[in-house]
């Protein structure tokens, strides 16, 4: 493997596209699907054992890029999903920036100033910080 390229992030997403479209041709034993399992493993093994790293390197960063694009907005709702019971995320009108604002103790009206545009926002907390109140001897009061 000396003077190879060898394997990257494209190689993995190659790979995992070509064991679906192998189980897809077990499954439907189509000509095409046949074709494309055949290309798509000469493909995977091109590039491992190409010696133009440059131009490897190259294919995998436009990958990276196409995959960033269409992954963005998953990746907000991962974070917002995460910090759901602590932050209420929500988008000021006038410059579209995504405010993290900390859950309030009661419901209600909160108002808010946007760091970027300086304009205060009202927003409606549905939700509060969920408090639990415990007695002295330890034990959850209800
Ligand atoms: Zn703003």
């Amino acid at each position: 493997m000396i003077g190879r390229y060898g394997t990257d992030e494209l190689y993995t997403f190659l790979l995992y596209l070509y064991v679906i479209l192998l189980c897809a041709d077990i499954l439907i034993h189509h000509w095409l699907l046949s074709i494309l399992v055949v290309l798509e493993f000469t493909l995977l093994f091109y590039r491992v054992f190409s010696k133009n790293k440059k131009r490897r390197r190259r294919e995998n960063e436009i990958y990276l890029k196409i995959r960033e694009k269409l992954l963005s907005p998953f990746s907000s709702w991962k974070r917002q999903w995460k910090d759901r019971d602590t932050l209420i995320y929500k988008k000021c009108h006038h410059c579209k920036t995504t405010l993290r604002i900390p859950l309030p103790i009661k419901r209600g009206i909160k108002h808010v100033t946007c760091p970027k545009c300086k304009r205060r926002l009202t927003v409606l907390c549905l939700r509060k910080v969920k408090v639990e109140i415990f007695s002295k001897d330890g034990k959850r009061k209800k």
